[in-house]
């Protein structure tokens, strides 16, 4: 039988990039998989799309309710909707801080929060939250968006060990730079896109970008019971960028 035949999967951001590209290896294994996202249409077959704002508790309580009831359960929640900042610490203001804390750590919080009871009745439940190298990488120019990442892995960790006596394992993939239409935006962005391709490609051993489908790999992988003794970890998938 296929590897998650009978398990239903919601993952959040799953219109685009890396979200759109686990949702689609998900629903390839066997698992009936909800999409929750701010531009949830023209997904293709088979994936479900509900709309959701992760800033929005009502929204998200009403999303992750509608994606139980139309999946008959949910056992695999992937945390994925997100948002890039740049600058340094003293570029970013107030505000962009409390938003871009707002989408990356408490939307993460909202979703799973929503989802805990659904996971509860689950017996083979797997959160996999997206996180990043930038999380411990130390790179310039992202306060920001690393300090956001950072609380994600101490997120995992922490509810990892909260919810493993509720038989919920807890995980997260650490990307480096991962070829999807965020990052052609911020190539679109440079001064120089090619020049400013090249550095990112050349910041990874490998020497090139990340592909989607390889961080979707790892999140199915993370999300799969026959990973059952794997909670509380961080699995990176960064082209060497922080292990070599
Ligand atoms: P993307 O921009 O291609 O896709 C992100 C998706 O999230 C979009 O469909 C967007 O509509 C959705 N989204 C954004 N804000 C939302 C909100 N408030 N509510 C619901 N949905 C929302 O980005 P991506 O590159 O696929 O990134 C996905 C995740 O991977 C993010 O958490 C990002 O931090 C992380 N990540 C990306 C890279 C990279 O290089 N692309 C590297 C490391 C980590």
């Amino acid at each position: 039988a296929a590897e998650f035949a009978g398990l239903k999967a919601v993952v959040t951001g799953g219109a685009s990039g890396i979200g759109l590209a686990a949702a689609r290896l998900l629903a390839s294994r066997g698992a009936r998989v909800a999409c929750l996202d701010l531009t949830p249409d023209d997904l293709p077959e088979p994936l479900v799309g509900i709309r959701a704002d992760v800033v929005d508790d009502a929204s998200v309580r009403a999303a992750v309710e509608e994606a139980a009831r139309l999946l008959d359960g949910i056992d695999v929640l992937v945390n994925n909707a997100g948002i890039g900042a740049q600058g340094t610490i003293e570029e970013n203001p107030d505000e962009e801080w409390q938003r871009v804390f707002d989408v990356n750590v408490f939307g993460m919080v909202r979703v799973t929060r929503a989802a805990l009871a659904h996971l509860r009745r689950s017996g083979s439940a797997a959160v996999v939250n997206i996180c990043s190298v930038a999380a411990t990488a130390g790179l310039p120019e992202r306060a920001l968006y690393s300090a956001t990442k950072g609380a994600v892995l101490a997120l995992t960790r922490a509810t990892a060990a909260d919810l493993v006596h509720f038989g919920i394992r807890v995980n997260c993939v650490n990307p480096g730079t991962v070829d999807t239409p965020w990052i052609g935006r911020l190539l679109d962005r440079a001064a120089d896109p090619e020049a400013e391709r090249a550095a990112l490609c050349a910041r990874q051993p490998t020497g090139r970008l990340v592909f989607a489908d390889e961080v979707a790999a790892a999140v199915v992988h993370l999300a799969s019971p026959s990973s059952g003794s794997t909670t509380g970890t961080a699995l990176a998938v960064d082209g060497g960028m922080e292990g070599l």
